[in-house]
């Protein structure tokens, strides 16, 4: 009885209901431009602009591994999870046409209020970030997770002129490098929660100081990253970048993946690092180990001619040149007195090997 009714309850109609009742698909978010028929049919059905081509992305979000209980609250989770998949769109310039969210939750969540509560607190922080870019959530799924654990898979579906998107393989030697915000602050939040064993659960009314003006640096660059979709879309019209990626896993892993598929290596400038302020407490050599290694800042990392133009700031968010792409496949990082050591990918392990 117990498991027919739960089953009912995760049932896809349940999600639409939890969708609906929250708001996410009513109104502005129901219509996106790009999607002919949302949630209620078999499939949605989209409609790309004239020209452009449709770019897919996916993201787990893996409880354990992505997020904690714990630590995270669950706003935080639910707006992270479309975060890391509207960050992959930013990353090659595309606009979002829709998100789709499959979600694994433990039987007993639904079952008690406090776990519903949890479930609709994830859904506000979701929504609350696809207002804010305007993507609607055109589908999803749900199933009762077997291990007590909650699994969240985002896919996002977006578009770029055709030919056009940003890849990581379009650098060349001799382009300079170029990331966007500031680097560090997600893993030193990261750091400072597990310093506090997640005795602090910030709420949307903590959110509220972290949106500003979208130059500004974020409050909890952790908890509520903000990908930079705006400063894709910017890169891509004005021509501005050959390669890009977005900073998913840290500098030095996804500065090895733009420069093994663009066939260059690199040398990066200490110096010039934008050290986010979070990190930039710590001691300066774990400062500049939290720029180059910690993940999940969805900052963008691109390469551009250097005889572009580049702006201080594009779509609001400042740009900072970082250094070069050179012949040879090394990654080489450059200290003020001009010592070169090498580069190893050291990106964010998430909480893998930790707990
Ligand atoms: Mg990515």
């Amino acid at each position: 009885m117990l498991g027919l009714t739960m089953k009912k309850a995760m049932g896809e109609l349940a999600l639409i209901e939890r969708i609906r009742s929250g708001g996410l698909s009513a109104g502005a978010l129901e219509r996106g431009a790009g999607v002919v028929l949302g949630i209620g049919d078999d499939c949605a059905i989209l409609r790309p602009p004239r020209g452009h081509e449709v770019l897919v992305t996916t993201d787990f979000t893996l409880e354990g591994r992505h997020f904690r209980r714990d630590w995270h609250p669950p706003e935080s989770v639910g707006h992270r999870a479309l975060a890391r998949g509207l960050s992959d769109l930013a990353a090659m310039g595309a606009r979002p046409l829709a998100a789709f969210l499959s979600l694994a939750l433990p039987g007993e969540m639904l079952a008690t209020r406090a776990g519903r509560g949890w479930v609709d607190r994830f859904f506000a922080g979701l929504r609350g970030l696809a207002e804010q870019y305007g993507v609607p959530l055109a589908g999803g799924d749900t199933a009762e997770s077997a291990d007590g654990l909650v699994l969240a898979d985002i896919v996002l579906v977006g578009s770029a002129p055709a030919g056009r998107a940003l890849r990581r393989g379009g650098g060349r030697v001799g382009d300079a490098l170029y990331v966007t915000g500031e680097l560090g602050g997600a893993a030193a939040e990261l750091a400072e929660m597990e310093r506090r064993g997640g005795k602090r659960q910030p709420t949307l009314s903590d959110k509220a100081g972290k949106d500003g003006p979208p130059g500004s640096v974020g409050v909890h660059p952790q908890m509520f990253p903000r990908p930079r979709v705006a400063v894709g879309l910017a890169l891509l019209r004005r021509r501005l970048a050959t390669a890009a990626i977005d900073l998913s896993d840290g500098l030095s892993t996804d500065l090895a993946h733009l420069c093994r598929e663009s066939g260059v290596g690199a040398d990066v400038q200490l110096d010039a690092l934008p050290i986010h302020p979070l990190a930039a407490h710590a001691t300066p050599e774990r400062a500049v180990g939290l720029a180059l290694h910690g993940g999940e800042d969805y900052e963008l990392l691109f390469a551009a001619p250097s005889t572009v133009r580049m702006p201080r700031s594009v779509a609001g968010v400042r740009i900072m040149r970082i250094g070069e792409l050179v012949r040879g496949g090394a990654i080489v990082v450059v200290d003020s007195a001009g010592r070169r050591r090498p580069l190893k990918p050291g990106g964010w392990e998430h909480f893998a090997g930790k707990h």
